[in-house]
Protein backbone atom coordinates (compact mmCIF):
# COMPACT_ATOMS: atom_id res chain seq x y z
CA UNK A 1 0.00 0.00 0.00
CA UNK A 2 1.38 3.20 -0.81
CA UNK A 3 0.73 6.44 1.21
CA UNK A 4 -1.69 8.51 0.01
CA UNK A 5 -3.07 11.79 1.74
CA UNK A 6 -5.58 14.24 1.48
CA UNK A 7 -4.77 18.05 2.07
CA UNK A 8 -7.21 18.37 4.58
CA UNK A 9 -5.55 15.58 6.62
CA UNK A 10 -2.10 17.84 5.99
CA UNK A 11 -4.05 20.40 7.57
CA UNK A 12 -5.15 18.73 10.86
CA UNK A 13 -1.36 17.22 10.83
CA UNK A 14 0.04 21.00 10.66
CA UNK A 15 -2.06 21.82 13.20
CA UNK A 16 -1.01 19.83 15.56
CA UNK A 17 -2.67 16.99 15.08
CA UNK A 18 -0.53 13.47 16.02
CA UNK A 19 -3.30 11.22 16.41
CA UNK A 20 -3.71 11.75 12.19
CA UNK A 21 -0.23 11.99 12.02
CA UNK A 22 0.30 8.35 12.85
CA UNK A 23 -2.62 6.70 11.30
CA UNK A 24 -1.79 8.31 7.66
CA UNK A 25 2.15 8.83 7.97
CA UNK A 26 4.27 5.86 7.58
CA UNK A 27 7.07 5.47 10.30
CA UNK A 28 10.16 3.59 9.67
CA UNK A 29 9.64 1.49 12.60
CA UNK A 30 10.29 -2.33 12.12
CA UNK A 31 7.13 -4.73 12.06
CA UNK A 32 8.47 -8.00 13.93
CA UNK A 33 5.26 -10.59 13.69
CA UNK A 34 5.05 -12.30 10.91
CA UNK A 35 1.32 -12.15 10.01
CA UNK A 36 -0.37 -13.27 6.84
CA UNK A 37 -1.39 -10.50 5.20
CA UNK A 38 -5.41 -11.97 4.48
CA UNK A 39 -5.46 -13.28 7.91
CA UNK A 40 -9.31 -12.93 7.63
CA UNK A 41 -9.39 -15.42 4.82
CA UNK A 42 -11.14 -12.71 3.31
CA UNK A 43 -10.27 -14.06 -0.62
CA UNK A 44 -9.09 -17.76 0.02
CA UNK A 45 -12.27 -19.01 1.76
CA UNK A 46 -14.84 -16.34 1.42
CA UNK A 47 -15.07 -14.82 -2.42
CA UNK A 48 -17.52 -16.16 -4.75
CA UNK A 49 -17.38 -13.73 -6.95
CA UNK A 50 -15.45 -10.58 -7.15
CA UNK A 51 -15.62 -7.92 -5.29
CA UNK A 52 -18.13 -9.85 -2.80
CA UNK A 53 -17.17 -11.72 0.57
CA UNK A 54 -19.73 -13.76 1.65
CA UNK A 55 -18.94 -15.15 5.42
CA UNK A 56 -21.95 -14.37 7.47
CA UNK A 57 -25.01 -16.30 6.50
CA UNK A 58 -27.13 -13.59 5.61
CA UNK A 59 -25.12 -10.84 5.02
CA UNK A 60 -22.30 -10.19 1.89
CA UNK A 61 -19.64 -7.56 2.02
CA UNK A 62 -19.09 -5.93 -1.03
CA UNK A 63 -15.92 -4.32 -2.14
CA UNK A 64 -16.66 -1.69 -4.83
CA UNK A 65 -13.48 -0.86 -5.24
CA UNK A 66 -9.92 -0.53 -3.53
CA UNK A 67 -10.06 2.74 -3.73
CA UNK A 68 -9.86 5.25 -1.02
CA UNK A 69 -8.76 8.93 -0.33
CA UNK A 70 -6.40 8.20 1.94
CA UNK A 71 -4.49 5.20 3.18
CA UNK A 72 -5.11 4.60 6.52
CA UNK A 73 -1.82 2.60 7.48
CA UNK A 74 -3.52 0.56 9.84
CA UNK A 75 -5.68 -0.73 6.78
CA UNK A 76 -6.87 -4.53 7.03
CA UNK A 77 -7.39 -4.46 3.32
CA UNK A 78 -3.65 -2.81 3.01
CA UNK A 79 -2.76 -5.70 0.69
CA UNK A 80 -4.97 -4.30 -2.02
CA UNK A 81 -6.22 -0.76 -0.92
CA UNK A 82 -4.68 1.45 -4.08
CA UNK A 83 -4.94 -1.11 -6.86
CA UNK A 84 -7.00 -0.34 -9.41
CA UNK A 85 -7.07 -4.25 -10.14
CA UNK A 86 -10.21 -3.87 -7.33
CA UNK A 87 -12.43 -1.59 -10.07
CA UNK A 88 -15.42 -3.42 -11.28
CA UNK A 89 -16.29 -3.75 -14.51
CA UNK A 90 -20.47 -3.66 -15.41
CA UNK A 91 -20.40 -7.34 -15.57
CA UNK A 92 -18.68 -6.94 -12.67
CA UNK A 93 -21.76 -5.35 -10.62
CA UNK A 94 -24.19 -8.02 -12.83
CA UNK A 95 -22.51 -11.05 -11.86
CA UNK A 96 -22.52 -9.70 -7.52
CA UNK A 97 -26.17 -8.11 -8.26
CA UNK A 98 -27.25 -12.19 -9.50
CA UNK A 99 -24.94 -13.86 -7.01
CA UNK A 100 -26.93 -11.90 -4.61
CA UNK A 101 -30.47 -12.33 -6.22
CA UNK A 102 -29.75 -16.23 -6.53
CA UNK A 103 -29.24 -16.50 -2.78
CA UNK A 104 -32.23 -15.36 -0.97
CA UNK A 105 -30.77 -15.92 2.19
CA UNK A 106 -28.79 -12.87 1.96
CA UNK A 107 -30.72 -9.91 2.97
CA UNK A 108 -28.23 -7.37 4.07
CA UNK A 109 -25.44 -6.00 1.82
CA UNK A 110 -22.59 -3.84 2.95
CA UNK A 111 -20.62 -1.75 0.56
CA UNK A 112 -17.53 -1.24 1.60
CA UNK A 113 -14.08 -1.55 -0.30
CA UNK A 114 -12.22 0.61 -0.40
CA UNK A 115 -14.59 3.52 0.19
CA UNK A 116 -17.88 3.56 -1.79
CA UNK A 117 -18.29 7.46 -1.72
CA UNK A 118 -14.91 7.45 -3.68
CA UNK A 119 -16.55 6.03 -7.03
CA UNK A 120 -20.01 7.66 -6.62
CA UNK A 121 -21.10 6.38 -10.21
CA UNK A 122 -20.45 2.64 -9.54
CA UNK A 123 -22.07 2.78 -6.38
CA UNK A 124 -25.24 4.47 -7.50
CA UNK A 125 -25.28 1.81 -10.30
CA UNK A 126 -25.01 -0.87 -7.43
CA UNK A 127 -27.19 0.48 -4.90
CA UNK A 128 -29.94 0.69 -8.18
CA UNK A 129 -29.48 -2.64 -8.71
CA UNK A 130 -29.90 -3.81 -5.14
CA UNK A 131 -32.81 -1.51 -4.75
CA UNK A 132 -34.47 -3.76 -7.41
CA UNK A 133 -33.93 -7.24 -5.58
CA UNK A 134 -36.62 -8.53 -3.31
CA UNK A 135 -34.42 -10.65 -0.98
CA UNK A 136 -31.99 -7.28 0.21
CA UNK A 137 -34.19 -5.94 3.19
CA UNK A 138 -31.33 -3.71 4.52
CA UNK A 139 -28.03 -1.96 2.70
CA UNK A 140 -25.05 -0.34 4.33
CA UNK A 141 -22.57 1.66 3.08
CA UNK A 142 -19.48 2.38 5.09
CA UNK A 143 -17.22 5.23 4.06
CA UNK A 144 -13.81 7.07 5.86
CA UNK A 145 -14.50 9.69 3.07
CA UNK A 146 -16.42 12.46 5.73
CA UNK A 147 -12.77 12.53 7.46
CA UNK A 148 -10.49 11.81 4.23
CA UNK A 149 -11.89 14.46 2.63
CA UNK A 150 -15.50 16.14 3.46
CA UNK A 151 -14.96 18.80 1.43
CA UNK A 152 -15.64 16.24 -1.91
CA UNK A 153 -19.53 16.00 -0.35
CA UNK A 154 -20.41 19.02 -2.30
CA UNK A 155 -19.30 17.67 -5.65
CA UNK A 156 -22.32 16.91 -8.14
CA UNK A 157 -21.43 13.26 -8.04
CA UNK A 158 -21.14 12.41 -3.99
CA UNK A 159 -24.59 15.27 -4.18
CA UNK A 160 -26.15 13.00 -7.08
CA UNK A 161 -25.11 10.26 -4.88
CA UNK A 162 -27.00 11.17 -1.76
CA UNK A 163 -30.03 11.92 -3.42
CA UNK A 164 -30.38 8.39 -4.74
CA UNK A 165 -29.67 7.20 -1.31
CA UNK A 166 -32.34 9.28 0.18
CA UNK A 167 -34.28 7.85 -2.45
CA UNK A 168 -33.57 4.34 -1.76
CA UNK A 169 -33.78 4.85 1.92
CA UNK A 170 -37.78 5.34 1.83
CA UNK A 171 -37.91 2.21 0.68
CA UNK A 172 -36.06 -0.29 2.05
CA UNK A 173 -33.26 1.29 5.27
CA UNK A 174 -29.82 2.38 4.55
CA UNK A 175 -27.11 2.77 7.06
CA UNK A 176 -24.06 4.66 6.87
CA UNK A 177 -21.18 3.44 8.69
CA UNK A 178 -17.98 5.97 9.15
CA UNK A 179 -14.88 4.99 10.37
CA UNK A 180 -13.41 7.07 13.06
CA UNK A 181 -10.72 6.81 15.70
CA UNK A 182 -9.99 10.10 17.34
CA UNK A 183 -11.77 13.22 17.95
CA UNK A 184 -9.50 15.17 16.35
CA UNK A 185 -10.71 14.06 13.24
CA UNK A 186 -14.68 15.59 13.93
CA UNK A 187 -13.32 18.95 12.44
CA UNK A 188 -16.06 21.43 11.29
CA UNK A 189 -15.80 20.36 7.56
CA UNK A 190 -16.24 16.67 9.20
CA UNK A 191 -19.47 17.65 10.90
CA UNK A 192 -20.78 19.45 7.98
CA UNK A 193 -20.22 16.55 5.25
CA UNK A 194 -22.17 14.12 7.86
CA UNK A 195 -24.58 16.70 8.41
CA UNK A 196 -24.93 16.14 4.83
CA UNK A 197 -25.17 12.70 4.95
CA UNK A 198 -28.36 12.92 7.81
CA UNK A 199 -30.25 15.32 5.14
CA UNK A 200 -30.74 12.07 3.62
CA UNK A 201 -32.42 10.45 6.13
CA UNK A 202 -30.02 7.36 6.68
CA UNK A 203 -29.20 6.24 9.87
CA UNK A 204 -25.93 6.94 10.75
CA UNK A 205 -23.40 4.59 12.73
CA UNK A 206 -19.42 5.19 13.66
CA UNK A 207 -16.76 2.10 13.69
CA UNK A 208 -13.33 2.50 15.46
CA UNK A 209 -10.16 0.32 15.39
CA UNK A 210 -8.34 0.42 18.82
CA UNK A 211 -4.83 1.82 18.06
CA UNK A 212 -1.66 1.91 20.24
CA UNK A 213 -0.65 5.32 21.17
CA UNK A 214 -3.68 7.10 19.19
CA UNK A 215 -6.55 6.24 20.44
CA UNK A 216 -6.06 3.20 23.74
CA UNK A 217 -7.12 6.15 26.18
CA UNK A 218 -10.11 6.25 28.43
CA UNK A 219 -10.36 10.12 28.02
CA UNK A 220 -9.61 10.10 24.24
CA UNK A 221 -12.22 7.62 23.61
CA UNK A 222 -14.52 9.10 26.18
CA UNK A 223 -14.34 12.44 24.32
CA UNK A 224 -15.01 10.46 20.99
CA UNK A 225 -17.83 8.37 21.85
CA UNK A 226 -19.92 11.58 23.46
CA UNK A 227 -19.35 13.85 20.64
CA UNK A 228 -21.08 11.02 18.16
CA UNK A 229 -23.45 10.34 20.57
CA UNK A 230 -24.07 14.03 20.20
CA UNK A 231 -24.51 14.60 16.81
CA UNK A 232 -26.65 11.84 16.47
CA UNK A 233 -24.38 8.72 15.55
CA UNK A 234 -24.47 5.49 17.29
CA UNK A 235 -21.17 4.48 17.83
CA UNK A 236 -21.77 0.85 16.86
CA UNK A 237 -18.37 -1.62 16.91
CA UNK A 238 -14.73 -0.46 18.18
CA UNK A 239 -12.52 -3.73 16.74
CA UNK A 240 -9.43 -4.99 18.51
CA UNK A 241 -6.85 -4.12 15.56
CA UNK A 242 -6.83 -7.21 13.35
CA UNK A 243 -3.56 -9.54 13.03
CA UNK A 244 -2.43 -8.27 9.52
CA UNK A 245 0.73 -8.52 8.14
CA UNK A 246 2.84 -4.89 8.83
CA UNK A 247 0.01 -3.99 11.98
CA UNK A 248 1.87 -5.29 14.84
CA UNK A 249 2.83 -1.35 15.79
CA UNK A 250 -1.00 -0.35 15.93
CA UNK A 251 -2.05 -3.66 17.90
CA UNK A 252 -2.50 -3.08 21.71
CA UNK A 253 -2.55 -5.31 24.62
CA UNK A 254 -5.84 -6.45 25.25
CA UNK A 255 -5.76 -6.14 28.66
CA UNK A 256 -6.11 -2.20 28.12
CA UNK A 257 -8.58 -2.10 25.44
CA UNK A 258 -10.73 -4.37 28.07
CA UNK A 259 -9.55 -2.14 30.91
CA UNK A 260 -10.65 1.22 28.89
CA UNK A 261 -13.81 -0.56 27.50
CA UNK A 262 -14.62 -1.16 30.95
CA UNK A 263 -13.96 2.32 32.72
CA UNK A 264 -16.12 3.48 29.55
CA UNK A 265 -19.23 1.03 30.42
CA UNK A 266 -19.08 2.97 33.60
CA UNK A 267 -19.09 5.95 32.81
CA UNK A 268 -21.06 6.26 29.13
CA UNK A 269 -24.50 5.69 28.18
CA UNK A 270 -25.34 2.05 26.44
CA UNK A 271 -26.03 4.21 23.95
CA UNK A 272 -22.75 6.03 23.50
CA UNK A 273 -20.82 2.44 23.88
CA UNK A 274 -19.94 0.54 20.57
CA UNK A 275 -19.44 -3.03 21.21
CA UNK A 276 -15.87 -4.08 21.79
CA UNK A 277 -15.08 -6.73 19.38
CA UNK A 278 -12.19 -9.30 18.45
CA UNK A 279 -12.44 -10.19 14.31
CA UNK A 280 -10.81 -13.89 14.71
CA UNK A 281 -8.96 -14.84 12.29
CA UNK A 282 -11.08 -16.66 9.78
CA UNK A 283 -13.84 -16.72 12.14
CA UNK A 284 -15.89 -13.67 12.60
CA UNK A 285 -16.67 -11.18 15.00
CA UNK A 286 -16.52 -12.29 18.59
CA UNK A 287 -17.26 -9.53 21.32
CA UNK A 288 -14.40 -9.49 24.16
CA UNK A 289 -15.82 -9.63 27.33
CA UNK A 290 -15.39 -7.29 29.87
CA UNK A 291 -14.12 -6.57 33.86
CA UNK A 292 -17.05 -7.02 35.59
CA UNK A 293 -16.78 -10.92 35.98
CA UNK A 294 -13.47 -12.32 37.02
CA UNK A 295 -11.78 -15.20 36.28
CA UNK A 296 -12.16 -15.24 32.54
CA UNK A 297 -9.66 -16.96 30.46
CA UNK A 298 -8.16 -14.54 27.39
CA UNK A 299 -6.29 -17.10 25.63
CA UNK A 300 -8.80 -18.54 24.12
CA UNK A 301 -12.59 -17.96 22.82
CA UNK A 302 -15.24 -19.99 21.57
CA UNK A 303 -16.48 -18.64 17.49
CA UNK A 304 -20.13 -19.12 16.52
CA UNK A 305 -20.17 -23.03 15.79
CA UNK A 306 -18.14 -23.40 19.26
CA UNK A 307 -15.48 -24.12 18.20
CA UNK A 308 -12.02 -23.03 20.44
CA UNK A 309 -10.29 -20.58 19.27
CA UNK A 310 -6.82 -19.84 20.21
CA UNK A 311 -5.87 -15.65 20.50
C1 LIG B 1 -17.97 -7.12 9.39
C2 LIG B 1 -18.44 -7.92 8.26
C3 LIG B 1 -19.80 -8.06 7.99
C4 LIG B 1 -20.87 -7.37 8.80
O1 LIG B 1 -20.95 -7.81 10.12
P1 LIG B 1 -22.06 -7.18 11.06
O2 LIG B 1 -21.80 -7.82 12.38
O3 LIG B 1 -23.39 -7.55 10.48
O4 LIG B 1 -21.87 -5.70 11.06
C5 LIG B 1 -20.16 -8.83 6.92
N1 LIG B 1 -19.26 -9.47 6.17
C6 LIG B 1 -17.94 -9.38 6.42
C7 LIG B 1 -16.98 -10.12 5.57
C8 LIG B 1 -17.47 -8.58 7.47
O5 LIG B 1 -16.16 -8.48 7.71
S1 LIG C 1 -10.68 3.97 4.69
FE1 LIG C 1 -10.92 1.86 5.35
S2 LIG C 1 -10.45 0.65 3.52
FE2 LIG C 1 -9.64 2.71 3.16
S3 LIG C 1 -7.50 2.65 3.82
FE3 LIG C 1 -8.71 3.36 5.57
S4 LIG C 1 -9.19 1.51 6.76
FE4 LIG C 1 -8.56 0.86 4.69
Amino acid sequence: MQEKITNHLLKLINKGSNAIKTQFMRSSEINKTIFSDDSLGEESKYSPVKGIIHKYKNRVLWKVSYRCAAHCQFCTRRRQIGDMIGDLTSTDIKSGLLYIDSHPVIDDVILSGGDPFVTPRQTTHILDGLSQIKNVKVIRISTRLPIHLPQSFNSPSIRELLHIISLINQKLPIFIQIHVNHPDELCTDTLNSIKKIKETGVTILSQTVFLREINDDVNVLKELFTSLYRIGILPYYIYRCDYIKGLDKFICPIENEQKIMTELRRQLSGVAIPLYIIDVPGKGKIPVPLNFWDNIDMTFCKDFDGEIIHI
